[in-house]
């Protein structure tokens, strides 16, 4: 059992690294192959480090010393340089995003949408998709409303004959 205590969270919105989702057979049962690839973008690890660092100090401040006796992780010698703190991060990191985007939205010009503005798909007749899967990004609010929100718009544009 971890020792109890109070964690803070860093949270990364908005990475420039992009994972992949491969489909593995045909069978739409079979989970799919999935590689996160987190940091594979210098500028993700430099960001979280910046954030990793924040929470330190932030957990030094007088105001905590009432309630923290001792900082548990990351150790000192995690942070003793960018390298140690990457290796630390690199081992802990884990995504609390919603699995979204996997046929994105986008115009004629981008080769990786699937579906347009009005969530057709591109290249069949009489097919949309409305759901988080044609969210362009990992957005930074949370999924689920903002399907609710895609699904209102989508079937306006249905109404209009759009
Ligand atoms: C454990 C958990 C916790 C979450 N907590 C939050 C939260 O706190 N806040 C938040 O905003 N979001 C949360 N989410 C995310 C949110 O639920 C999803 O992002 C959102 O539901 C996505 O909507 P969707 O319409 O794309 O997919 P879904 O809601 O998964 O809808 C897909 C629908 O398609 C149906 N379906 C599947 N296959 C077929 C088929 N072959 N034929 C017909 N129908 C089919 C399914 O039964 C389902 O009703 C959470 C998700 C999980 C798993």
């Amino acid at each position: 059992m971890p020792p109890l205590g109070i964690r803070m969270m860093a949270s990364l919105e908005l990475a420039l690294s992009a994972g992949e989702l491969k489909l593995t057979s045909t069978d739409p049962d079979e989970q799919p192959f999935l590689d996160y690839r987190y940091f594979q973008q210098e500028e993700d690890l430099r960001r979280l480090r910046e954030a990793v660092r924040l929470c330190v100090s932030l957990g030094e401040h007088e105001r905590f010393n009432d309630i923290i006796e001792s900082r548990i992780e990351p150790t000192d010698e995690e942070l003793a340089s960018d390298e140690d703190l990457d290796t630390y991060m690199i081992r802990e990191v884990t995504t609390g995003q919603h699995i979204s985007g996997t046929c994105k939205m986008g115009p004629d010009s981008d080769d990786m949408a699937v579906v347009n503005q009005y969530g057709r798909v591109r290249g069949i007749q009489n097919l949309r998709i409305v759901d988080a899967s044609i969210m362009p990004d990992c957005i930074r609010a949370n999924t689920n409303v903002t399907t609710m929100m895609i699904a209102e718009r989508v079937s306006d544009f249905i109404k209009d004959g759009k």
